[in-house]
């Protein structure tokens, strides 16, 4: 007998980030040179005070269940960072922890959605909140951002979606420091947003998981704009600001009936997040509020070698004829419109998309990138500068040579 899938399960492929990193490492396993862009994390260790608390966890017995929402301490200390960084104050029965913020993000849209309803959801943008979206039943109606403005989400953009919407758009989900742009909000254009939001009686999730990775200026909660505290859900994690994506801990801060609905939906699924990875992120947070000197150094170490190759990356990039990209003011990765090369060709062969570009400089170059129309976007391509200096000068000189 054979198995049918559902309808629902026949829907969603497999996550095209992940996809394409798996696909590197067979190939990699098969013995080929390739140096990697794709990855969506960081190439550094967990810092050691936080691997530390990990082991600890496990020597003093903290391997049971947790409550659903996390453990007291956590909580507690998800709370201090938001009020300290942020600006948000939350109460205790307002905050929520899961299996990496994508365990928070899907339990808030099945908690939102109901069938039909439309979510906005910048383009392009992280591939899983649409599949989220679609498996919580609802419809994505994309709210288009272009490289012409910086990649810069407007009020207008956002008019004109939720007119398309016709009278359908209930959420919208916000993502900055943007994946995969680097696009960082402006305080101005969140309170523009959230004016909007308002007047539309939007919620909003606010995927703010890569804020501590930016570069060039000050980074803004949506939640802290005038009026978007109650109908905000501000997701972050321990993944990406202290290398930690294998530890898998993600938080959210929101209205309390949101919160209250998801933990009862997460204590139907995955329940609480791991017991030992818990008391690892209530290190990292407390001991980065708290400004602990090793903590800050080992921090703007990570800042430092960040800004040093997106710039060697940045300059690399735009001294390929063909090649366009708006600089990234955050998280890690650069997104270059590729499209002039269209119908000309890359290694040995002719391309005619971002997927058979991302397949010839992998297969011919050996580099690793992932296709924008991943993202939505299929005239680009994203390149993660999570590398040492020493692999992305490698991975430059491959892709100058192979679009030659
Ligand atoms: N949001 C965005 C925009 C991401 O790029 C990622 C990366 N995986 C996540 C959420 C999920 O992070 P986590 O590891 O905490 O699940
Ligand atoms: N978010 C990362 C990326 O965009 C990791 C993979 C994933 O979770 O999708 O590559």
């Amino acid at each position: 007998m054979s198995v049918r899938l559902s309808r629902l399960a026949q829907r969603i492929g497999h996550s095209g980030t992940m996809a394409a990193d798996e696909r590197m490492q067979r190939l990699r396993a098969a013995g080929r040179d390739i140096v990697s862009l794709g990855a969506g994390q960081l190439d550094f260790d967990t810092p050691a005070p936080i691997a530390h608390a990990g082991r600890a966890a496990i020597d003093e017995g903290l391997t049971r269940y947790t409550p659903v929402a996390g453990t007291p301490a956590l909580r507690g200390a998800v709370r201090l960072k938001f009020e300290r960084e942020n600006g948000l104050v939350y109460g205790d029965d307002q905050v929520i922890v899961g299996a990496g913020a994508k365990a928070v993000i899907f339990h808030a849209l099945l908690a939102l959605v109901d069938p039909d309803d439309v979510v906005l959801v910048p383009s392009p943008a992280w591939p899983s909140y649409a599949s989220m979206v679609s498996l919580a039943g609802g419809r994505v109606v994309p709210v288009p951002i272009e490289a012409a403005s910086g990649y810069r989400l407007t009020a207008a953009a956002l008019e004109r979606a939720i007119a398309a919407a016709n009278g359908r758009a209930r959420g919208l989900i916000l993502n900055s420091p943007h994946n995969p742009t680097g696009a960082v909000m402006s305080a101005a254009d969140q309170a523009a947003i959230a004016r909007v939001a308002s007047s539309a009686d939007l919620w909003v999730v606010s995927d703010e998981i890569y804020e501590h990775l930016t570069y060039d200026g000050p980074f803004a909660s949506f939640a802290a704009a005038p009026g978007a505290l109650e109908r905000t859900l501000t997701v972050n994690g321990v993944s990406k600001a202290f290398a930690m994506t294998g530890w898998r801990i993600g938080y959210g801060g929101g209205p309390a009936p949101l919160v209250r609905s998801m933990e009862a939906l997460q204590s139907h699924t995955s329940g609480n997040a791991s017991s030992i990875a818990q008391h690892a992120a209530e290190t990292a947070l407390r001991l980065t509020v708290e400004g602990d000197p090793a903590m800050t150094a080992e921090r703007a170490r990570f800042r430092a070698a960040l800004i040093e190759r997106r710039d060697m990356m940045c300059a690399a990039l735009a001294a390929i004829p063909g090649v366009s990209l708006v600089k990234p003011g955050g998280a890690f990765y650069v997104f270059a419109d590729v499209s002039r090369r269209f119908g000309g060709p890359v290694g040995g062969r002719t391309v005619t998309s971002s997927s058979e570009l991302a397949d010839a400089l992998l297969e011919d170059a050996g580099v690793a990138v992932v296709p924008g129309a991943v993202f939505g976007d299929d005239r680009a391509i994203r390149m993660s500068f999570a590398s040492s200096i020493e692999e992305l000068a490698a991975a430059m000189a491959r892709i100058r040579a192979a679009l030659a």
